[in-house]
């Protein structure tokens, strides 16, 4: 029988204490543990973010063997790897995606910009802007990039596009309602654990009260359109956490200015004089694709990345 991973790991003792209390385990004997899987793999340094062997044009890793463990890390790598191998052979443009569009991102980022030690699995806590990776707009983030690589039909691309009309036309007609100080208003409020309104309020603003919500507020909406349940979530969740989503935008589009900042692949990081001998070393080492990601590289420090644009821009000068 397979009793699961992370039993394996106990003490003897703790094992029998906790499988014995199943029952009909009361008299289970254990013969051998079954997790202790050891495997090889790559040092995923060696790969550029489209998941190619820096150093073996045309072909691409993905999945356990890049030292990830588990089903969805194996998943996201395998098709990012697939659908670059296509586009190689296409001579197109990989496809990369950011750490702040989708954790296959913070995965494949991670993997090849951190030497870890342990099989890597994805936790959400290593994602920076959580706030704006959610399952719910998972469409709207990457829905585009489908269609780029011909995944995607048409059609289900005019969908999306149709969707995010809507969104954008709903919350802007919802920041424009005001809703008045009416006797059905204040009913709508206390009935629902809100304080009663003195002045006039917009429906976006009620929306922000913790205890509403879009959808509790349709029937003092006289004039709210019929809109698909999915466009109404993003409408409420756009609105309720604007202010937070707002700045983590704010922080996205300064990442990515430095991930736009490409480095081109032939730099020669041991010729920059000013770069410290660790950051030279690391760089060289790791080859990162933009600026962005040489900051992430442990043992480079600000000031490197500092030295680095100011050689670029002397490179970019000089062309
Ligand atoms: C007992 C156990 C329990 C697990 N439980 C979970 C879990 O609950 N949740 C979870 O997320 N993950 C779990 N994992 C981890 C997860 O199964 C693996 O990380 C994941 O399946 C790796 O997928 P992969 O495609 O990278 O590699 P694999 O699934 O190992 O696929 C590699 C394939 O390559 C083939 N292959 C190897 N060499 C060659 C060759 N020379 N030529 C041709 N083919 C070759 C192999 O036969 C295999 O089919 C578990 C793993 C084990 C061992």
């Amino acid at each position: 029988m397979y009793l699961g991973g992370m039993s394996s790991s106990m003490p003897e003792d703790v094992q029998y204490a906790m499988y014995r209390t199943v029952p009909g385990l009361e008299n289970v004997r254990i013969v051998r543990n079954a997790y202790a899987i050891e495997y090889d793999c790559i040092n995923a340094v060696q790969l550029k973010s489209s998941l190619e062997f820096k150093k073996i044009e045309g072909l691409f890793a993905g999945g356990q063997f890049n030292g990830s463990s588990g089903y969805e890390e194996a998943a996201a790598q395998g098709i990012v790897a697939g659908i670059n191998a296509a586009l190689f052979v296409k001579k197109e443009e990989p496809l990369i995606l950011d750490r702040s569009e989708s954790y296959i991102g913070v995965l494949i980022d991670d993997l090849v910009t951190k030497e870890t030690a342990e099989p890597y699995r994805m936790m959400t806590s290593r994602a920076e802007y959580r706030l704006i990776l959610r399952q719910d707009n998972a469409d709207i983030r990457l829905t585009k990039y489908g269609y780029r690589v011909g995944l995607i039909s048409e059609e289900r691309m005019n969908r999306l596009t149709r969707k995010i009309q809507l969104i954008d036309e709903e919350i802007e007609r919802v920041k424009s309602v005001n809703i008045g100080t009416g006797s059905e208003v204040q009913k709508v409020l206390t009935d629902n654990g809100s304080t009663e309104l003195t002045t006039g309020a917009t429906l976006a603003e009620l929306i922000r009260r913790p205890e509403l919500s879009y959808d509790v507020l349709a029937p003092i909406d006289k004039h709210r359109p019929e809109l698909p349940c999915d466009v109404c979530e993003q409408v409420n969740i756009n609105l309720k956490y604007e202010g937070y989503i707002d700045r983590q935008l704010r922080q996205v589009e300064h990442f990515k200015k430095l991930e736009n900042k490409l480095i081109p692949d032939s730099l020669d990081y041991l010729e920059i004089s000013g770069l410290r001998k660790e950051a030279m070393q690391k760089l060289d080492k790791f080859r990162p694709r933009s600026i962005g990601q040489a900051s992430r590289i442990s043992g480079v420090s600000p000031a490197d990345i500092s030295v680095l644009l100011v050689y670029l821009e002397s490179l970019r000068r000089k062309h």
